[in-house]
């Protein structure tokens, strides 16, 4: 064990790291900085997500002389999720708060972070009110993703991209993260009835090295949008979306094969030669697909919760419980 700290820590720094070896030293001394000045007792967890550069001896130097800074060293690149679930698997802070490690986010943000989710907030998500990043490549598809984000969730916040947050411990450590899922967290928080809220943050340049990502990043967001919209609504009751679709597809398909045999038997119309057969056969086929996919969803659904013992609700506290 790491902590040398005698009781639990309040708060817990995660920091994922990607091939930043100029940055480290400046983020180290900004964030102790920062952090001793603050009242609450602190934690670092930084986390290597599988760096070339010298990140992670530069961390085990600085870990070396300060026992509140802990290193977790991926054995390769698994992505900057992947970073902050490791992160906060070991956060033992009661509050863990997320920042990158490239010094775009601003350390002295946090203690107002802190004190807004003192007030009562269980996610503090920062907002970089001005973003300091190319327009066209990198502001302009966030601004469509952060609109459609909000309106498919209907968790309405301006950056859902900025690493900058505040959450409660129990609260990220009930989510179960995979893909690009980490900027969901506030959807799929507040899907379990936390407080969520939004604060302007500072935002700064990259100084040193390069962004990891690109526009091809925007595609994989909204694969993942589509995922988590489906787990919001209907992951407990797959049946209920695809049996609903599946029954109005046989049921259009059936009343148009229905007409055609009837024209046919009536006026021995020539129906083999009309698109409207194939549309019929087309939604009857695919209606009985959607309801067998509901039903193998409903099986999945089962074994995903019942072998692991998942709960379809999140409960806040009992009493005499
Ligand atoms: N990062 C990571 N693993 C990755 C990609 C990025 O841990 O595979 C880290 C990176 O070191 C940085 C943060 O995630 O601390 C955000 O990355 P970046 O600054 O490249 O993203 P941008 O700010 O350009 O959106
Ligand atoms: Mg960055």
């Amino acid at each position: 064990m790491a902590v040398a700290t005698t009781h639990n820590p309040l708060l817990s720094i995660v920091v994922p790291i990607y091939n930043e070896e100029e940055s480290i030293p400046h983020l180290y001394s900004r964030l102790s900085e920062v952090l001793t000045s603050y009242a609450q007792p602190y934690e670092i967890i930084a986390v290597d997500d599988g760096s070339r550069d010298q990140s992670f001896a530069l961390l085990r130097d600085l870990a070396n002389s300060d026992p509140r800074l802990r290193v977790v060293r991926f054995r390769r690149n698994f992505g900057q999720t992947a970073a902050f679930a490791a992160g906060f698997d070991r956060a033992q802070g009661e509050y863990i708060v997320t920042i990158d490690a490239d010094l775009q986010n601003d350390p002295r943000d946090i203690p107002q972070l802190m004190a807004r989710a003192a007030e009562g907030f269980d996610v503090v998500s920062g907002w970089r009110a001005r973003r300091q990043d190319a327009f066209i490549n990198r502001k302009l598809p966030s601004m469509i993703a952060n609109r459609l984000i909000s309106w498919v969730t209907g968790v309405h916040l301006h950056d859902y991209g900025c690493s900058l947050k505040v959450y409660r411990a129990e609260v990220v450590k009930n989510i179960n993260l995979y893909g690009e899922l980490h900027r969901f967290i506030p959807a799929v928080a507040s899907w379990q009835g936390v407080a969520v809220t939004e604060m302007p943050v500072h935002h700064e340049a990259r100084r040193y090295g390069k962004s990891k990502y690109g526009i091809s990043r925007t595609i994989r967001v909204l694969l993942d949008l589509i995922t988590v919209r489906f787990l919001l609504s209907y992951s407990t009751r797959p049946m209920q979306i695809f049996g609903l679709w599946g029954l109005l597809s046989i049921l259009t398909g059936f009343a148009i094969s229905l007409y055609l045999t009837f024209i046919k038997l009536l006026y021995d119309a020539d129906i083999g030669s009309r698109p409207l057969l194939l549309l019929g056969v087309l939604l009857i086929i695919l209606g009985v697909q959607f309801i067998g996919i509901g039903l193998m969803g409903e099986l999945i659904m089962r074994t995903y919760y019942e072998t692991q013992q998942k709960a379809i609700y999140v409960v806040r506290e009992e009493v005499n419980g």
